[in-house]
């Protein structure tokens, strides 16, 4: 059984959300209120854009309450309007501040795993447009601005939230999965061995001749009570040895799962260490923005001489990706492989870590003074505001006024970034934006 896929308006009252769905819908069905709180229910309607049928249903909106910070009931209402929608258009009101509740109300959009797009309505103007900092830091992405009343962009936002709708939608989806692992390594390191560890039983083909597992293979498996699904891959191996067709397939398969995964189980064979190879591979991993644990694996067999050779041979090549967490296990014997469910919670943590603009920009500034950017073409850049724009992974934007920040300021403000706030396991991207 298919349906139409249903995009739901949220947003807190008085932003604009039934006058944006009543321009979806081009009919005047919502009610629309200056005062707030006036639409109470929620109600679903028909829509269609480009050829695209969907359903578009609007939300009361929570109620306010300046005094506290998010209550359970707005909690609530929010995750109920979020559980039954495949897009969330979080609509924010373009002219005024964001209050603690719509930072609260995003943090449960962003870890449902559900698409979103967030709207500065009544953008009336380019000169609003031109002042949106404050929604950046809600941590949803860069705001897309319209203004519903008038008709405003609203043609490219309806484009944008086509783009996002499933295909087809099942009537029931497997909500319940809260992230999705690799596990990545040359072939024979141990992937199949873990999987099955992970999954706690025999379920993948485990064998001593390389390459048996030729197709990644997912599974949903439990950890600590709680969903994940794990992509098993055939490994990597060097491309320039990729002689038959299935390799490079295999090669091929890894490095889209790289893309899809968010964490990525990085194993190392222990008695080889890290090489150019695996170097390569966390590079990549760095680059897609996953998560990444690194696991020297086969601990259990090695001698003194080769774990001081192997961690010798991480430091070295992997030192790049220096905030991996890496954890000497072995997959056959279990021993220490108690400890990575742990580490897989702490980087999803990490990676969703949202840190409020205020301090952001707070800390920027007093690095700012304390070492302010060099001169550099004959200018002295200046980093007016800083926000976190996105999480997964963490991402920040410096609006930057007065020419360029090298690389290496941006270095130093990431460092300063991983001193203060724990972002373990998860690379971290500082973005600039130039200002006039
Ligand atoms: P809701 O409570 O979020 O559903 O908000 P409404 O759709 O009822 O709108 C609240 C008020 O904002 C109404 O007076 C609307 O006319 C006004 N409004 C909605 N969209 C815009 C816009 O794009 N620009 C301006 N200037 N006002 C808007
Ligand atoms: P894959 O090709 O990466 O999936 O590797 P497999 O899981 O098939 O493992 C390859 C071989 O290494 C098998 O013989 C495993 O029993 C062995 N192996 C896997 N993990 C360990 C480990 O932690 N210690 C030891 N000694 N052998 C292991």
């Amino acid at each position: 059984m298919s349906r139409l896929p249903i995009v739901v308006i949220l947003g807190r009252p008085n932003v604009g959300k039934s006058t944006l769905v009543n321009r979806i819908v081009r009919a005047k069905a919502a009610v629309t209120n200056e005062e707030a709180g006036v639409t109470r229910d929620r109600r679903q309607f028909d829509a269609e854009w480009a050829g695209t049928q969907f359903h578009v249903m609007d939300t009361g909106g929570w109620e306010q309450r300046p005094q506290e910070r998010l209550t359970a009931d707005i909690r609530e209402q929010a995750e109920i309007a979020v559980s039954g929608a495949d897009v969330v258009v979080f609509v924010a009101d373009a002219t005024t501040e964001v209050t603690d509740d719509d930072v609260g109300v995003a943090r449960i959009l962003q870890k449902s795993g559900i698409p979103y797009l967030l709207v500065a309505n009544k953008s009336d103007s380019p000169a609003v447009e031109s002042s949106l900092t404050h929604l950046w830091g809600l941590g949803l992405g860069a705001p897309i601005p319209i203004s519903a009343l008038h008709g405003r962009n609203t043609g490219d936002f309806l484009d944008q939230v086509v783009a996002l709708l499933p295909d087809e939608v099942e009537g029931d989806a497997d909500p319940d999965v809260i992230a999705s692992l690799a596990i990545i390594g040359r072939p024979n390191v141990g992937k199949s061995t873990l999987l099955n560890r992970l999954a706690g039983e025999e379920r993948v083909l485990v064998s001593d001749v390389p390459g048996t597992t030729r197709d990644p293979i997912n599974e949903i498996v439990t950890i600590d009570g709680e969903y994940f699904e794990v992509i098993d891959t055939a490994g990597i191996k060097r491309r320039t040895k990729i002689t038959d067709d299935v390799d490079y397939y295999s090669v091929l398969r890894a490095h889209d799962v790289v893309k899809q995964s968010d964490v990525v189980l990085f194993i190392i064979d222990g008695q080889r260490g890290a090489t150019h190879q695996e170097q390569r591979l966390a590079e990549e991993i760095a680059r897609a923005g996953d998560g990444l644990i690194i696991i020297l694996n086969k601990w259990d067999e090695l001698t003194e001489d080769q774990r001081l050779e192997t961690e010798d041979s991480v430091a070295d090549r992997l030192a790049f990706v220096s905030w991996a967490p890496v954890l000497r296990m072995s997959a056959l014997t279990g021993a220490r492989s108690h400890r990575l469910p742990k580490y897989i919670r702490t980087v999803l943590e990490n990676r969703r870590r949202h840190i409020p603009a205020p301090e952001v920009n707070k800390l920027v500034r007093e690095l700012q003074e304390a070492h302010p950017p060099p001169v550099r073409k004959g200018r002295r850049p200046k980093i007016l505001y800083a926000v976190q724009a996105e999480t997964d992974p963490p991402t920040f934007v410096l609006f930057v006024r007065g020419g360029e920040l090298g690389p290496d300021y941006i270095r130093f403000i990431e460092n300063r970034l991983r001193d203060r706030y724990d972002f373990t396991g998860t690379p971290i991207r500082v973005r600039t934006r130039n200002r006039h």
